[in-house]
C-alpha cells in the first residue's frame, strides 16, 4: 500500500469523499487523488515522492510558481508580527491601493476570505443598490457556491453532473435567470423580460474550460445592463491579474460596475475581494448599511502574500507568460496532430484548455459534448508521465512564470507520449 492509498483510506473516514473540495478527488478522470507533500517552482511532489510538473497551481493563485522566495520571505516576516488581529492594518490598505492602481474601474475594495464570499456579497450590494432581486448568470459560469449562484455552475458541478445541488431552495434559485454564454438573442430576450439587479459574468469564462467571449459579446452585456438598469459584475477571480495587469476588462476594454477578485490576489493564502466604484462600495457597512463582515477578512498574512505577488507582476511578466502559454498551446496542438488525435486548444495569457473536439466550444452545451473519456484517459497518461494537468476538461491549465522553455519542452514530450497512448 502506498502512502497515498493509506492517507486516502484514512481521509475517506473523516472527510466527505476524502477531500475538502470536490474536483481534487479526481473522480472525473477515474483515479484516486494525489496527496501532496510539498511544491517548489513548477514542481509538485506527492507523499510517495513522485514529482509532477504542476499545471493546476492551486487552481490559479500560484502565478509566480510555488514557494516563490520573495513571497515566502514576506509571509515569514509577517508571521513574526502575529497572524491575525481582527483590526485594521497598513498592509490591507496597501493591497487595496495596489488593486485600485491596476484596475481603473476599481476605486474601493472590500476584502473577503474566499471568492464564494465575494460572490454572495457582491450580489447583496447589487440588490441593495438597485432595489431589485433578480440576477442573470451564464450557463457553465462558476461564481462560488452560494445558493443563488449555484445554478448551472460548471467545473466541479459539470464534472460531477449534479444539476445545481440538493439543499439549494427553490426560493434562493428562483431569482436567478440562466442564459447560454455567447447567445446574443437569449441575453437580449432575458433583459427584455426581466428587471435585473445585476448581470454577472466571468468575462473570459474558465470554469467550463476556457470559452472566451465572442466578438462584441461583452460590449453587448454592457449595453444590455445599462438599458435594463442592472449593474454589470465581472467575476475576475481567475482572470484578474492573470491575463493582464488590469484583468480581462483591460484586454476587452469593457468596464464593469463591480468586480470580483480572488486566487492571485491572496498570493496562495485565503483572500478574495469585491470592488468597484466609490458610490456603490460606500453602501457597504460601516460606510453604508449593506451588512457584510468577516473575522479573518484582510488577514495580514494573506494581504502580505497578495501584495508580494502583485508586486512582481509587471508588464514584462505578462509578456513572458503570454509567450510561454502560446508556445505551450502550439506545442500541444502539434503533438496531437502528430498522433492523429483531434483536439481544439483555446488559450489566453496564463490560461489554456484542451478540448477533445474538432472545434472550440462557444458555450457550455458544446463544452459538455466534447470527448470527455479520451480527455480523462489523456490526463491519466500525462500523470503517468509526470505532468499534473487539471483532472477535468471543465477547468483551465494555469501555467506560471516559472514554467520556462525547458519545462514546456518536458511537458510536450510527456504530451506526445500521452497522445500516442490515447490515439492507439
Ligand atoms: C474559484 C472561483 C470562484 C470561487 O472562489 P473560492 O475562493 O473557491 O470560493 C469564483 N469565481 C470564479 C470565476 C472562480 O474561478
Amino acid at each position: 500500500m502506498t502512502r497515498s492509498d493509506e492517507l486516502y483510506a484514512r481521509a475517506c473516514k473523516v472527510l466527505p469523499g476524502g477531500v475538502n473540495s470536490p474536483v481534487r478527488a479526481m473522480r472525473s478522470i477515474g483515479r484516486d487523488p494525489l496527496f501532496i507533500a510539498k511544491a517548489h517552482g513548477c514542481e509538485i511532489v506527492d507523499v510517495d515522492g513522485a514529482a509532477y510538473i504542476d499545471y493546476v497551481c492551486s487552481w490559479g493563485p500560484m502565478i509566480l510558481g510555488h514557494a516563490d522566495r520573495d513571497v515566502v520571505e514576506a509571509i515569514e516576516g509577517a508571521t513574526e508580527l502575529g497572524t491575525s488581529y481582527g483590526a485594521p492594518t497598513e498592509v490591507e490598505v496597501q493591497l487595496a491601493e495596489a488593486i485600485a492602481d491596476r484596475v481603473p474601474s476599481i476605486e474601493m475594495v472590500r476584502m473577503t476570505s474566499s471568492g464564494t464570499e465575494a460572490g454572495m456579497s457582491v450580489l447583496r450590494l447589487a440588490r441593495a443598490a438597485t432595489g431589485r432581486d433578480k440576477i442573470l448568470k451564464f450557463a457553465g459560469a462558476y461564481h462560488g457556491h452560494s445558493d443563488s449562484l449555484l445554478v448551472d455552475a460548471g467545473s466541479g458541478l459539470a464534472t460531477l453532473a449534479v444539476p445545481g445541488s440538493p439543499g439549494v431552495t427553490t426560493g434562493s434559485s428562483k431569482d436567478t435567470i440562466v442564459v447560454p454564454w455567447n447567445d446574443r438573442d437569449a441575453l437580449i430576450a432575458a433583459c427584455t423580460e426581466h428587471e435585473f439587479a445585476a448581470l454577472i459574468a466571468e468575462p473570459c469564462p474558465a470554469n467550463m474550460g476556457l470559452v472566451p467571449p465572442a466578438d462584441g459579446f461583452l460590449e453587448l452585456l454592457r449595453e444590455q445592463a445599462d438599458a435594463n438598469g442592472a449593474l454589470l459584475i465581472f467575476d475576475e477571480v481567475i482572470s484578474g491579474f492573470r491575463v493582464a495587469r488590469g484583468g480581462y476588462q483591460q484586454l476587452a476594454g469593457v468596464t464593469p460596475d463591480l468586480t470580483m477578485l480572488g486566487k492571485i490576489v491572496g498570493g496562495g493564502l485565503p483572500a478574495a475581494a469585491y470592488a468597484g466604484r466609490r458610490e456603490l462600495m460606500e453602501m457597504i457597512s460601516p460606510a453604508g448599511d449593506v451588512y457584510q463582515a468577516g473575522t479573518l477578512s484582510g488577514n495580514p498574512l494573506a494581504m502580505t502574500a497578495g501584495l508580494a505577488t502583485l508586486g512582481k507582476l509587471d508588464d514584462q511578466a505578462y509578456s513572458v507568460l503570454a509567450l510561454r502559454t502560446h508556445d505551450l498551446a502550439n506545442g500541444l496542438a502539434a503533438a496531437a496532430a502528430d498522433a492523429g488525435v483531434e483536439v481544439s486548444i483555446v488559450s489566453e495569457c496564463g490560461l489554456l484548455t484542451i478540448f477533445f473536439a474538432s472545434s472550440a466550444p462557444t458555450d457550455y452545451e458544446a463544452a459538455k459534448a466534447c470527448d470527455l473519456e479520451t480527455h480523462a484517459a489523456w490526463c491519466r497518461a500525462l500523470l503517468e508521465r509526470g505532468v499534473y494537468a487539471p483532472p477535468s476538461q471543465f477547468e483551465a491549465w494555469f501555467p506560471s512564470l516559472v514554467h520556462d522553455d525547458a519545462v514546456i519542452e518536458r511537458t510536450l514530450e510527456a504530451a506526445r507520449g500521452a497522445f500516442e497512448a490515447v490515439g492507439r
